[in-house]
């Protein structure tokens, strides 16, 4: 095959002992933004306590305008990793650009490629040297065979594992921010037979539609779910509109996993 890593792979990727492909979900939550080191402990806190195993927010955001706020940074790095430690949780967040690698690589668990730079190859090439798995968000306007493509860059370059995120391509409707692409859940999932994590937040842009979309990803086989979370929506950096409230969470996860449970 043309890519004969990504066949390879298998349907499972271990992130430090926890193993993401298997029957139970596993929950991505957090800020858009790491905004501050309390917003940061909050949300940890309440993570932890709902049995989240990933915290994820960004410290280097891809922001389509300049004047919007960028992130903070290293620093933010810090507070995420010294929450995740004191709650017993793993960190995904995003290396933005060449130059981030090693110090992302080295606070994070999990690394995560943006959809903005899923043919960065540079970048591909950059982290998977880093061994670290990867989780690789699809491009926007990607086909499913560059998506692979980015794995196999990546594993190649020795990453030690891939995780596929759907998180919506570019549609002719703006309507809702993105065309959450279901089927290439269940393609990736039961074709190639790889681990897909849903990302509804930035699928749709909008907080009220991540219970149902997120059902209908865990049922076409998404291995888990990226959501976005924040302690007050309104006062948001980024994202604000598709953010979940931090005290609705719990019952958010509840829809999802019930549903899960009754199919
Ligand atoms: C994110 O998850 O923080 C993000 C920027 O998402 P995407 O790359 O999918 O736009
Ligand atoms: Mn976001």
């Amino acid at each position: 095959p043309a890519h004969p890593l990504v066949s390879a792979q298998g349907p499972v990727v271990d992130v430090g002992g926890l193993k993401i492909g298997t029957d139970k979900p596993v929950f991505m939550c957090g800020p858009c933004s790491l905004e501050s080191e309390a917003q940061v402990h909050e949300t940890a806190s309440v993570l932890s306590s709902l049995g989240i195993s990933f915290i994820r927010g960004g410290a280097f955001k891809p922001r389509t305008s300049p004047y919007a706020f960028q992130g903070h940074g290293d620093v933010a790095l810090e507070w995420v990793r010294r929450a995740a430690d004191a709650t017993g949780m793993r960190v995904v967040t995003e290396a933005l650009g060449e130059g981030h690698v090693p110090t992302v690589a080295a606070y994070a668990d999990l690394v995560q490629v943006g959809s903005r730079n899923m043919q960065n190859f540079s970048l591909l090439k950059a982290i998977g040297k880093t061994e670290k798995p990867v989780l690789l968000k699809r491009g926007m306007a990607a086909t499913i065979e560059e998506w692979l493509l980015a794995g196999e860059y990546l594993l190649s370059h020795g990453a030690k594992g891939v995780i596929f995120c759907e998180r919506g391509i570019r549609g002719f409707d703006d309507s809702t921010r993105n065309l959450l692409d279901i089927g290439a859940v269940a393609l990736l999932r039961y074709v190639h037979r790889l681990p897909v994590v849903v990302d509804p937040s930035h699928g749709l842009g909008r907080r009220d539609l991540v219970a149902p979309l997120g059902r209908a990803a865990l049922s076409a086989g998404a291995a888990g779910l990226m959501i976005e979370t924040h302690p007050d929506p309104a006062s948001a950096l980024s994202d604000g509109p598709q953010a979940v409230p931090l005290g609705e969470l719990g019952s958010l996860l509840g829809r999802l996993v019930s549903a899960e449970g009754a199919r």
